[in-house]
């Protein structure tokens, strides 16, 4: 079957920007406002050689199950069920928050490989931010531009090492 990556992280770091430039259509929804994609949403993801179905998810956020938030926590749940690779993006501008290091180190028991991706890492801002990311405790962050296509190398190769 193929090989199904699910995107995560918290609203707004960039998860529909990626989903849309691997799909190569726009299928996802963006926008600023915080968490506005509160649909999963599945394509076909293609970087180089490499295809996959990708899930866009919405942001991981803390709270019951019936705010937002814990709609969003729930989506992402399932998302990870139906997948066997997860991006865990942050955003490389805003630095790592407490929801990054809360929803980390729950990634971290989980049973799935996480690629951690800084987006958003353009220019020598991102760097830093990427820098950062170390701490999270994943591994080597990919350091991404997922608006301006900066990264997408390094994260073909993650994926592949990771596949
Ligand atoms: P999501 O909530 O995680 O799905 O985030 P979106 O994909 O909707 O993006 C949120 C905002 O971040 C939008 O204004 C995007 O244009 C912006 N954004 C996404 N990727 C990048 C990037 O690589 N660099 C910068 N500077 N902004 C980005
Ligand atoms: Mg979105």
């Amino acid at each position: 079957q193929p090989l199904t990556i699910a995107i995560i992280g918290r609203p707004n770091v960039g998860k529909s920007t990626l989903f849309n430039r691997l799909v190569g259509k726009r299928l996802a929804l963006v926008d600023d406002t915080p968490g506005v994609t509160r649909d999963r949403r599945m394509g076909v993801g293609k970087l180089a050689d490499l295809r996959f179905d990708i899930i866009d998810t919405a942001g991981l956020e803390e709270g019951d199950s019936t705010s937002l938030a814990g709609r969003m926590r729930l989506q992402t749940e399932a998302a990870l069920g139906g997948a066997h690779m997860v991006l865990f993006m942050i955003d490389a501008r805003a630095g790592i928050t407490p929801l990054d290091r809360h929803f980390a180190s729950w990634l971290r028991v989980q049973k799935i490989p996480v690629i951690l991706v800084a987006n958003k890492a353009e220019g020598t801002r991102g760097t830093e931010g990427a820098y950062e990311a170390y701490a999270l405790g994943l591994g080597d962050p990919v350091a991404l531009s997922a608006e301006h296509a900066e990264g997408l190398g390094d994260l073909y190769s993650a994926i592949d090492e990771t596949a």
